[in-house]
């Protein structure tokens, strides 16, 4: 069973979301050092990031004060038979987008919305032209049962955040920033996105993939 890898690399050079800090990745010790220090006998790094960068997840607690933080969303809320919806090149999602996907996303619990944003990974407009929700879409798949949605682009709205809004106050998981969604293709498949359990926080940095079923 194949499993096909929907999560961008990271490295300093993984790009953040506008306004926050960089990815930082040092060095704490390394077999390649030389000079007058003496070589060392291991690697070492030190991973500092921004959790809403790259791909990740989002807990209600992002949006909610009072909503589940990251550690509390149970491992089975993350993983579980997906179906993946064609919503090319649309700027805005609507629910009349949505709404002929009905019988499907009511089968399945997690709901892969794919885009093609993700193509413009890199690209200057990538964070500033990505494709939106609008709440009435939030609305529909809170309706239809979805528990976690995953989008090819870096967040689901902008300010007022309606999107997150609806979506979050209903307790769905939000995946931001998914890639390489044309590999899955029209086959049955379980979608995982493992976050850390970083203790009362509002997210965290995942590894997402695809288990094809055939
Ligand atoms: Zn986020």
């Amino acid at each position: 069973m194949p499993l096909i890898d929907l999560g961008y690399p990271l490295s300093n050079n993984t790009p953040p979301f506008p306004g926050d800090p960089s990815v930082e990745i040092k060095i704490l010790a390394s077999t390649a050092q030389t000079g007058r220090e003496e070589r060392q006998s291991l690697n070492c790094g030190q991973l500092t990031l921004p959790i809403h960068c790259a791909t990740h997840i989002d807990a209600p607690y992002h949006f909610y004060a009072n909503g589940p933080t990251i550690d509390q969303i149970p491992l089975t809320d993350c993983t579980g038979p997906a179906v993946l919806l064609d919503l090319f090149d649309l700027p805005v999602i609507d629910a009349q987008h949505l709404s002929s996907h009905r019988e499907q996303l009511t089968a399945h619990h997690h709901a892969i919305l794919h885009t093609g944003w993700y193509r413009q990974w890199g690209e200057d407009n990538f964070f500033t032209e990505h494709p939106v929700l609008t709440a009435a879409a939030a609305q529909l798949l809170v309706d239809c049962g979805v528990h976690l949605i995953g989008v090819d682009f870096p967040s689901v709205d902008r300010p007022p955040h309606e999107a997150h809004l609806v979506l979050l106050g209903n307790n769905l998981l939000i995946v931001e920033n998914l890639t390489n969604l044309d590999a899955i293709g029209p086959r049955p498949f379980d979608f995982s996105a493992i976050p850390l359990a970083i203790v009362g926080r509002d997210g965290s940095p995942v590894r997402a993939f695809a288990r094809i079923n055939d």
